[in-house]
């Protein structure tokens, strides 16, 4: 492959900031990441970027551990799992950056800026007076005297620790496997701070410190930090770390080219979980917004995403949500499923789930179940459709609701009555022991042609009497699953309402 130029194993990790949910954008990264690692026979590492002390909440990292669980991207190393290069939240490793920066301190890589807000803003200003073209920090502390700046350090003065770019160190190229070649001017990258006057590492020094340490040979993430990225070069020259690989992957829109927002409907993978989406038809879309094996195949399973995975067919053009492809997946999905791992899986957790049945009790036999699946399933696209077509199985006949439009369609119109009525004899005649689809439908059939009437006018009179309005599978299945005398006794209450 390409992408994977030397002999060391790969390693990437997947590094969020638990400051919200994980958003189907953090998500594509993880599974490119998740991807890329099994597909290369390397580890994939989360790490947990919980610095940002206002807004990383320890509520948030469950909610992502427990999406990246429900997405099935198993981590090799990170919380939970553990592993050699913790810990894996970098809260717990601020002594680590703190010793890196003081290293690059003291080898003259670093050094401590005493510039206060006030300086910097008259500075950038008086640059601007004189229309410079470089705006940025004027190096003012970096000639300092390194023991006249540990003394204001000891002596208790405010500072900063800031990278010290050398002057001779020309452009900056960042060598993307998504991007290729982009480049840099060094002098533009200023001397960037390193560690905050609060005494924490900024987002480029804890970053590159952790994913050196870590050993981290490609970085798989958003393009939002493509313009990070030559600092962090800066950074692992100066910690004399080899610079990794980086493949910058692009943002994902929504169908009006604007960035992913909630006005444009569920953005977090929670969201998703919970409107009834497989994890497996979600990971799958999401592997194919931006990435393609071959350009076709639109089904691709886990086992080949984590095989076939690879940096070269990463699309940098963004990524545009597609809701109707993604329904159009979870379909596949879902039809795929064999009846019985469908009623397990899908049906049964979802009439649970709405209280259709109680909680931990199941009101049927696995037959019945099997039966609800096999007519449910080819109608479904999102799994609680299931809880909407099932519904009229778990109300009394005398609570049924009939929609009004199917009742003027079908049971206010002429020959109605006569329909039910012969429907009920036919069923009638049908034993409780042979209560199945077959011989309901094989009761039913001869009815059109012997009342001298379209099949829709004789079928559809029943269906809406049984399940209250025209829409249900096959009307043998429909009324099998609803039991001879549920059906007998809803047939007898709809003739009120039919002409
Ligand atoms: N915590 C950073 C983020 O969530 C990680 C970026 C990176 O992968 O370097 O954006």
């Amino acid at each position: 492959m390409s992408t994977t130029t030397n002999a060391t194993p790969v390693r990437v990790r997947f590094a969020p900031s638990p400051t919200g949910k994980l958003h189907v954008g953090g998500a594509r990264t993880a599974i490119y990441n998740w991807a890329f690692a099994r597909a290369n026979g390397g580890t994939f590492i989360l790490r947990i970027d919980d610095t940002d002390p206002t807004r990383s909440t320890e509520e948030n990292t469950q909610v992502i551990l427990r999406a990246m669980r429900w997405l099935g991207l198993d981590w090799d190393e990170g919380p939970e799992a553990g592993g050699d290069y913790g810990p894996y939240f970098q809260t717990k490793r601020m002594d680590t950056y703190r010793t890196a920066a003081e290293r690059l301190v003291a080898e003259g890589k670093a050094y401590y800026c005493f510039c206060t807000p006030e300086k910097l803003e008259a500075d950038r200003k008086a640059a601007a007076d004189r229309h410079d073209s470089f705006q940025g920090y004027q190096r003012t502390c970096r000639n300092i005297d390194p023991a006249e700046a540990q003394a204001r350090v000891d002596a208790g003065e405010a500072y900063t620790i800031r990278i010290k770019v050398p002057d001779d160190r020309g452009d900056v190229v960042v060598r993307d496997a998504v991007h290729g070649d982009v480049v840099f001017n060094a002098r533009e990258l200023d001397d960037f701070i390193i560690f905050r006057s609060d005494g924490t590492p900024t987002y480029n020094f804890a970053t590159v410190v952790d994913d050196a340490a870590m050993g981290i040979t490609h970085i798989i993430r958003g393009d939002d930090h493509l313009s990070n990225t030559p600092r962090q070069v800066m950074v692992y020259e100066a910690l004399g770390a080899p610079t990794p690989t980086f493949a910058h992957i692009s943002m994902i829109l929504g169908s009006d080219g604007k960035k992913l927002s909630k006005r444009h409907g569920a953005t977090s993978v929670e969201e998703y979980r919970d409107a009834g989406y497989l994890s497996d038809a979600f990971v799958n879309y999401l592997a194919l917004l931006g990435w393609a094996p071959d350009g076709e195949s639109t089904i691709i399973s886990r086992e080949r995403l984590s095989s076939e995975f690879s940096l070269d067919h990463v699309s940098k053009n963004p990524a545009i949500m597609d809701p109707k492809k993604l329904d159009f997946i979870n379909a596949e999905y879902l039809h795929a499923l064999d009846d019985q791992e469908f009623a397990d899986t899908v049906l049964i957790p979802q009439l649970h789930a709405a209280d259709l049945e109680p909680a931990g009790e199941c009101l049927h036999d696995a037959d019945w179940y099997d039966l609800l699946a096999a007519a449910l399933k080819p109608r479904t696209t999102l799994s609680p459709d299931v809880v909407r077509q099932a519904r009229f199985l778990y109300v009394a006949d005398d609570e049924l609701e009939y929609d009004e439009k199917s009742v003027k369609k079908w049971l206010a119109k002429q020959g109605a009555r006569a329909a039910l009525d012969a429907a009920d004899v036919a069923l009638e005649a049908i034993a409780q022991d042979d209560w199945t689809a077959e011989k309901i439908e094989a009761a039913l059939d001869p009815l059109p042609e012997q009342l001298g009437m379209g099949k829709g006018k004789v079928f559809q009179p029943v269906r809406v009497a049984c399940v209250g309005n025209a829409v249900s599978p096959g009307i043998g299945e429909t009324l099998a699953l609803l039991g001879r005398d549920h059906t007998l006794a809803r047939i007898a209450r709809a003739k009120e309402l039919a002409a």
